[in-house]
C-alpha cells in the first residue's frame, strides 16, 4: 500500500427519510429505526503529517467553510469528532502519529445533516490511509459505531436502515435516483434538546418500527411514492422549539414538493422535488426555491441522491 503525506476524504451529508423514535432507553439512548439516504452535499477533509509537538496531542485542526456555513460552532480542538476519530484509531491500532486536520464544510453545522459524523467517518477513512493502517471496512464500521450512531452511514453512503440507536445498519435496496432542495437555517438546533422536547411530548412513544410503505417506494424508485413515504417522529418537537419551520415546510409543499420533511434533528427542512432525470423536476426546483425564499428560509441548496459514495479518497 502507498503511504502518502497528505489525503484528503469527501464525505457526504445525510437525509433521513424515515426516523421513527421510542422512548429513551436506559443507557441514555432512543431506540431508532432510521432510514440513512447520503445526498450531494460534501464535506472534504484532509489530514497531514505534522511535526511532533508536546503541546498539541495527536491533531490539530483548521476549518474552512461556504458561505452558508457558521463555522463559530465548529470546535477545533480535542472534541471535535474528526479528532476524536483520529485519537481512537491511534489507540486501536498503536499507529497514530501526530496529524494537521483541515475540515473544508459545506453541510451545514448543527443542521441535521451529520456534518460532525461526516467528518468523524472521514477522519477514520483518511488516517487509515495516512498512518497506513490498511483495517478492513467492518472494522472501521465498529470503530464509528464507538464514536457515535451517525458515524457508520457515511462510511458507507447510499440508503440504509439503522436500528438499535441506529448504529447497525442494513443497506436498503433503493435504485431510484432523486432530486432534493434543502433549506438551511443560520441559527443551529441542539440534537439533545430535540430528543428532550420528543420525551416531554410524547413520554409514551411506542416502540420504533420499519414502515413497509417506505421500503416499497425506495425499492420501486418512484419519487411520488417516496415523497408520500417520508417521515420523522421528531418532527413535531423541532417545530415546537422553531415554529417558523412549520411556514417553510408548508411553502415548499405549497410550491409542489413531492415530499417535505425537518431533516433529522433539523432545523434544515428537505424537499423532494423528483426523479433526478424528470424534466419536470427542474421546474418544481425552480418554485421550491422561489417560494423557500419568501417564508424565509437563510438559504436553499439543491442536491442529489441515490448513487451518492460514502467517504471516499480523493
Ligand atoms: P446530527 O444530524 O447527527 O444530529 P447535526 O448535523 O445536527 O448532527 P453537527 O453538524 O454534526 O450537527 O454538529 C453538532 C455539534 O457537534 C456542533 O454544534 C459542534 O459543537 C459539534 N462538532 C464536533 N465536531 C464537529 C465537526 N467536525 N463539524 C461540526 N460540528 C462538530
Amino acid at each position: 500500500m502507498t503511504v502518502s503525506t497528505t489525503v484528503t476524504v469527501r464525505v457526504p451529508a445525510k437525509v433521513n427519510l424515515q426516523l421513527a423514535v421510542g422512548p429513551r432507553r436506559e443507557d441514555g439512548f432512543h431506540a431508532l429505526v432510521n432510514v440513512f439516504h447520503a445526498v450531494s452535499l460534501f464535506d472534504e477533509v484532509t489530514v497531514k503529517e505534522a511535526p511532533p509537538r508536546q503541546d498539541f496531542g495527536l491533531a490539530t485542526l483548521t476549518a474552512s467553510g461556504g458561505t452558508r456555513v457558521d463555522l463559530a460552532g465548529v470546535p477545533l480542538d480535542a472534541t471535535n469528532l474528526a479528532a476524536r476519530a483520529a485519537a481512537l484509531l491511534a489507540e486501536e491500532t498503536g499507529k497514530g502519529s501526530p496529524v494537521e486536520i483541515h475540515l473544508d464544510k459545506r453541510i451545514p453545522v448543527a443542521g441535521g445533516m451529520a456534518g460532525g459524523s461526516a467528518d468523524a467517518a472521514a477522519a477514520l477513512v483518511a488516517c487509515d490511509r495516512l498512518w497506513g493502517c490498511g483495517l478492513p471496512q467492518t472494522d472501521l464500521m465498529d470503530l464509528a459505531a464507538r464514536l457515535g450512531s451517525d458515524v457508520p452511514f457515511p462510511l458507507m453512503g447510499g440508503t440504509a436502515v439503522g436500528t438499535g440507536r441506529g448504529e447497525i445498519l442494513e443497506p436498503l435496496v433503493a435504485p431510484g435516483r432523486y432530486r432534493w432542495v434543502f433549506a438551511l437555517s443560520s441559527r443551529g438546533l441542539s440534537t439533545a434538546r430535540v430528543f428532550g422536547e420528543y420525551d416531554r411530548l410524547r413520554p409514551d412513544a411506542p416502540a420504533p418500527r420499519p414502515s413497509p410503505a417506505m421500503e416499497e417506494a425506495l425499492a420501486s424508485g418512484d419519487a411520488a411514492s417516496l415523497g408520500a413515504a417520508l417521515t420523522n417522529d421528531l418532527e413535531r418537537a423541532a417545530l415546537s422549539l422553531r415554529p417558523d419551520l412549520a411556514r417553510v415546510l408548508a411553502a415548499g409543499r405549497e410550491a409542489g414538493a413531492l415530499g417535505a420533511l425537518v431533516s433529522g434533528s433539523g432545523p434544515t427542512c428537505a424537499f423532494l422535488v423528483g426523479d433526478e432525470d424528470s424534466p419536470k423536476a427542474g421546474g418544481i426546483e425552480a418554485e421550491v426555491v422561489r417560494a423557500l425564499e419568501a417564508a424565509g428560509a437563510d438559504s436553499c441548496v439543491p442536491a442529489g441522491s441515490g448513487d451518492v459514495l460514502g467517504a471516499t479518497v480523493v
